[in-house]
């Protein structure tokens, strides 16, 4: 504990340039698609039959040359999510305290299947939990249970939605049942891929996912959703649930989660709120309503490891209906029946896995140390200056901003004078490039109404107004290059 303590004391030292330096400050790895690193680009083939033995060691080597090989080999193609330039996807922070809650964690080897094999783990679930819930305004009525990440999250939401509609279906299972519809779930056509994933391993069918339009700011219709379910009831469909996007992957945009949520509970459907982003934003005075409607869905997940500071993986998922949770996947062979009753919680009950880390910890010490007004400030600090970049964007004829900005993360595009629209995807497709290049920075893209869009995510804790103006400044340049050698 000394030691650790020690280190906590050590990292609270480091400034930000320590770190960048220490651990490259170039991250436009080949391990998500630009095989570009500070080295130039990597001979895959090389990197993995040269650098890496194809054999496991028959002895065993010296930490010191296996921590050697870690720096030399590997370090060198690990893309720096903890970097105060990345600005890609939805920037995170792995912060101090969540790095050593999972140190502790591995220490300590925690398996919380049952109660037993580690209460203060299930016990600790249930507090950090409950305190998330209150901080983001949801009822009790919600109870919740910690998975690895958002597209478990929902996996489990639709399961429990088609319990409720086809309780046999743990049994008899979905093929060749004549007395079971076809059933449907809809979601937006900005809806993130997780939901196409949870519908073909519940054996759904990708068919059975009916994708709604969005208005011009990239929320769902209800008025299409409204029609959509009528002609599938009409056509012989089971409408079974709706899964509502409160901060879209690309766009961050916020689907009317009140008014979709009337319509489910009028036509007996599932109400699912993937806030895997945004959903913590609900803790900063005035964003409250980043979760109108919120408390009357069947059941939502919020992403601690997005966007609060908890080290990668911890998604917090809340269901009305964890009793049918339990009823699609309890289930308990003789070893590991146990003689602890209620209230005790086994969480292997509560899930596909019969394995759990002790994922808790990490969120419980990040809520203790920054603390609830600590976090509301942060979050606070990253959507402004997402504004700051956004005002850059807006105050400049050659850039054009492609999406409002509710939260921290910006939609654009460059757009110089001059440039076709026909030519406008490649060139933002080249500045995205050329930007990355620099190893200063790291952005990525989406598509928003057919256009090639750059997004700019502010995530983490350690970027500053200093790395955000930096960022334009690069964007412009290279952009301003990319447009004199067309
Ligand atoms: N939902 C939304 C809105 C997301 O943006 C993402 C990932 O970015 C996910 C779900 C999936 O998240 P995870 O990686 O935790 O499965």
């Amino acid at each position: 504990m000394f030691q650790l303590r020690r280190f906590w004391q050590l990292w609270q030292f480091i400034p930000a340039t320590q770190i960048q330096k220490s651990f490259g400050a170039r991250h436009t790895g080949w391990s998500i698609g630009s095989p570009t690193t500070s080295r130039g680009p990597i001979d895959i083939r090389c990197f993995r039959e040269c650098a890496l033995p194809s054999e496991a060691p028959a002895e065993g080597e010296p930490f010191d040359a296996i921590v050697e090989d870690f720096e030399r080999i590997l370090l060198p193609g690990i893309t720096h999510w903890n970097h105060p330039g990345f600005f890609a996807y939805f920037a995170i922070t792995g912060s101090a305290a969540g790095v050593l809650a999972e140190m502790l964690s591995a220490a300590l080897n925690v398996q919380a299947m049952l109660w037993r094999t580690s209460p203060s783990a299930t016990e600790l679930e249930h507090v950090t939990l409950s305190w998330l819930r209150t901080l983001i305004g949801l009822p009790d009525t919600f109870e919740g249970v910690i998975y690895d990440t958002a597209s478990m999250s929902t996996l489990h939401a639709l399961a429990a939605a088609r319990e409720r509609y086809a309780p046999a279906v743990r049994t008899r299972g979905l093929a060749g049942r004549d007395d079971l519809p076809r059933m449907r779930i809809y979601c937006s056509d900005q809806t993130h891929s997780s939901i196409d994933k949870a519908v073909i391993t519940l054996g759904l069918g990708q068919e059975s996912l009916r994708k709604i339009e969005s208005d011009e700011e990239f929320r769902m219709k209800p008025d299409a959703l409204v029609r959509a379910i009528a002609s599938d009831r009409a056509a012989g469909w089971l409408p079974v649930a709706v899964v509502a996007t409160v901060g879209t992957t690309s766009s961050t945009s916020v689907d009317p989660v009140k008014a979709i949520g009337a319509l489910c509970r009028t036509e007996g459907i599932w109400l699912h709120v993937d806030a895997a982003y945004a959903g913590v934003a609900a803790m900063v005075p005035g964003y409250e309503w980043v979760l109108d409607g919120a408390a009357d869905a069947d059941s939502i997940v919020v992403n601690p490891h997005k966007w609060l500071f908890t080290p990668f993986d911890l998604s917090a998922f809340y269901t009305r209906h964890m009793n049918l949770v339990r009823a699609a996947f309890a289930l308990t062979p003789e070893y590991l029946r146990t003689v602890e009753a209620a209230p005790v919680k086994n969480l292997m009950d509560t899930g596909i896995q019969l394995g759990r880390r002790f994922r808790a910890l990490k969120l419980w010490m990040v809520m203790r140390h920054f603390g609830a007004n600590g976090l509301r400030a942060r979050l606070a600090e990253h959507m402004r200056l997402a504004r700051v970049f956004a005002e850059q964007v807006d105050a400049s004829p050659d850039f054009e901003r492609l999406a409002p900005t509710p939260f921290s993360v910006v939609c654009f595009r460059a757009r110089p004078r001059g440039v076709s629209e026909r030519d406008l995807d490649a060139l933002n497709e080249r500045l995205l490039e050329s930007v990355n290049q620099t190893g200063e920075m790291f952005i990525s893209h989406a598509r928003l109404g057919g256009r090639y869009t750059l997004r700019l995510a502010i995530g983490n804790l350690r970027t500053t107004e200093a790395h955000v103006m930096r960022a334009w400044q690069l964007l412009e340049d290279r952009a301003a290059q990319l447009t004199n050698v067309q």
